[in-house]
């Protein structure tokens, strides 16, 4: 019986892996995903480069030297992004509480279920659902702590499961090289070495506070986790999701007013969705490509809201800066991020009470007959 229980899920070379996923010829290759300029690092690599000596962070010129047959692909982040929120959204549905650590990595406090055969057969059984619906290979440690779960899915991968006994956390670590301990970076490892320390054993014998006089508060972080002591909260995943809207034009058009009218209506009906889910968005994109398929977009943090007007207004001064190419656009699109619980009644613009009560009739009517029924004058387009 366990008081905690926590499974860390880790995508194995989650980029090169989609790569594959996308384009079945590359499957077996050495590839590496990164900056293909002179100063580009390695952000993502199969395990068939990894064979050769091939990291994450490593000079691309230094990966080509070790494996000169590597692809180097630029990289996809959208589809990236495509396939992790899909990994995010099976995790969703099965999880009671899970934290998401990066775009290929999960914690999950599996807490309430109190037998931990339940736990690691649940855990494998949510890892087996996520390989079968995405295709993407995952790997899986368990234990009482993040800490172990993460050293445990390293040392399953790739394409592994690993369970740490409660009560054998030390015994698993011990034989380990410190530099598998998270948050030993290189300079901590070589000053290890050099005072001889080696493996995760031997750190954790040494007196914390020798560590702290080397390392200082890193010292005492440092001898907690060569004895698999973690109490690190899992931070619960808050739903990040965005909502966007893109159109390519039959034609491509430097017709400004008709470029605007556009966006009024995108801006418009993201707006609409955003209320009709009950939410605000904090953060609104515009994206432009041009007819030479160059891709520009801007940013901008705002305060939460779901107000047309207000949306429109910022969605128009990023559209206003964004297009300054004059030169044909052949796509425009609109993304709200960083969305939140909330009712769209807060002044937190300019909103007046009587703009929210026209709001709130408007949408009256669009849920009644249809979104078209109302639209901005702008939007009407010419
Ligand atoms: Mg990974």
């Amino acid at each position: 019986m366990f008081q905690n229980a926590v499974a860390h899920l880790d995508l194995d070379a989650f980029f090169a892996s989609v790569e594959v996923l996308t384009n079945s010829a590359l499957k077996g290759r050495p590839l590496i995903v990164g900056g293909v300029g002179d100063r580009g690092v390695v952000a993502s690599c199969s395990y068939e480069a990894r064979h050769f000596g091939v990291r994450s962070a490593m000079p691309v010129r230094m990966a080509l030297r070790l494996c000169p047959d590597a692809l180097v692909l630029r990289g996809d982040h959208d589809e990236y992004t495509k396939q992790s929120k899909l990994v995010t959204d099976i995790i969703d549905s099965e999880a009671p509480l899970f934290e998401k650590a990066s775009i290929d990595e999960f914690y999950l406090d599996l807490a309430g279920m109190d037998k931990y055969v339940g736990c690691w057969k649940w855990s494998q059984e949510l890892r087996q659902k996520i390989m079968r619906e995405t295709g993407l290979p995952v790997s899986l440690g368990l234990s009482v702590n993040k800490l172990v779960s993460k050293v445990g899915t390293g040392e399953a991968k790739p394409n592994g499961a690993r369970l740490v006994e409660c009560g054998t956390e030390r015994t698993f670590l011990s034989p380990l090289s410190v530099g598998k301990l998270p948050s030993v970076g290189r300079e901590t490892y070589q000053k290890l070495s050099t005072m001889g320390v080696r493996q995760v054993g031997t750190l954790a014998q040494i007196p914390p506070r020798l560590l702290e006089r080397e390392f200082g508060k890193h010292g005492i972080s440092l001898w907690k986790k060569a004895n698999g002591i973690d109490n690190s909260p899992i931070v619960p995943f808050h739903d990040r999701q965005s909502i966007s809207t893109e159109r390519t034009f039959q034609t491509d058009t430097i017709d400004v007013d008709f470029l605007n009218g556009q966006l009024t209506k995108m801006v418009g009906h993201l707006a609409f969705d955003l209320r009709s889910q009950q939410k605000l968005t904090s953060c609104i994109s515009v994206k432009i490509r041009y007819t030479d398929f160059n891709t520009y977009s801007l940013q901008k943090s705002i305060p939460h809201t779901a107000h047309d007007g207000a949306l429109l207004a910022q969605g128009k001064e990023l559209f206003a800066k964004l297009y300054q190419r004059r030169q044909l656009v052949r796509l425009i699109g609109v993304k709200f991020s960083n969305l939140v619980h909330g009712h769209s009644q807060m002044s937190l613009f300019e909103d007046t009470q009587e703009a929210s009560k026209l709001l709130q009739a408007m949408d009256k009517i669009r849920r009644r007959f249809g979104e078209k029924a109302v639209l901005r004058g702008t939007a009407l387009g010419k």
